[in-house]
């Protein structure tokens, strides 16, 4: 598998919550936050304040606002390789101003293969995965 290649560095992650899955992305992050922490992170702007706030990720690179044009700061970096992975918790119950821009980073990460899970559960498994692979215990 491509992916697998490249699971023996330090992995690039694009974090990105709509606001009623906010406290999702915090309470997973806070999860695995000793993982997190050996990770290169990205999040939207409100989002990643947030993690840097509440869970102490302190090297989350805070981009735009989604509305303002995160997502697309997202995939423009994914598509020239910049990015591993995206946690992207949508909310399916409320439109979105950015609708085009978050299918936008959606499609990106399909052209590109790039593992985007959309809800908690499937970014669980995701963060497991990466972590049983990646996480290297400082001395
Ligand atoms: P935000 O952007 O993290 O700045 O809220 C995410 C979104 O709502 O699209």
């Amino acid at each position: 598998l491509e992916f697998r290649r490249v699971l023996f560095r330090s992995m690039k992650l694009a974090l990105i919550a709509h606001d009623h899955k906010k406290d999702d992305m915090v309470a997973l992050a806070s999860a695995f936050a000793p993982f997190l922490q050996t990770c290169t992170l990205m999040a939207t702007g409100t989002t990643g304040g947030r993690l840097r706030d509440e869970v102490g990720l302190a090297q989350v690179e805070c981009l735009l606002s989604g509305p303002l044009g995160g997502d697309l700061q997202i995939g423009a970096r994914l598509a020239v390789g910049e990015v591993d992975g995206v946690i992207f918790l949508r909310d399916p119950m409320t439109p979105q101003p950015h609708e085009p821009d978050i299918n936008a980073l959606v499609r990106a990460c399909d052209v590109h293969n790039v593992p985007c899970a959309t809800n908690l559960a499937t970014a669980e498994l995701l963060v497991v995965e990466l972590a049983r692979h990646c996480f290297i215990p400082k001395p």
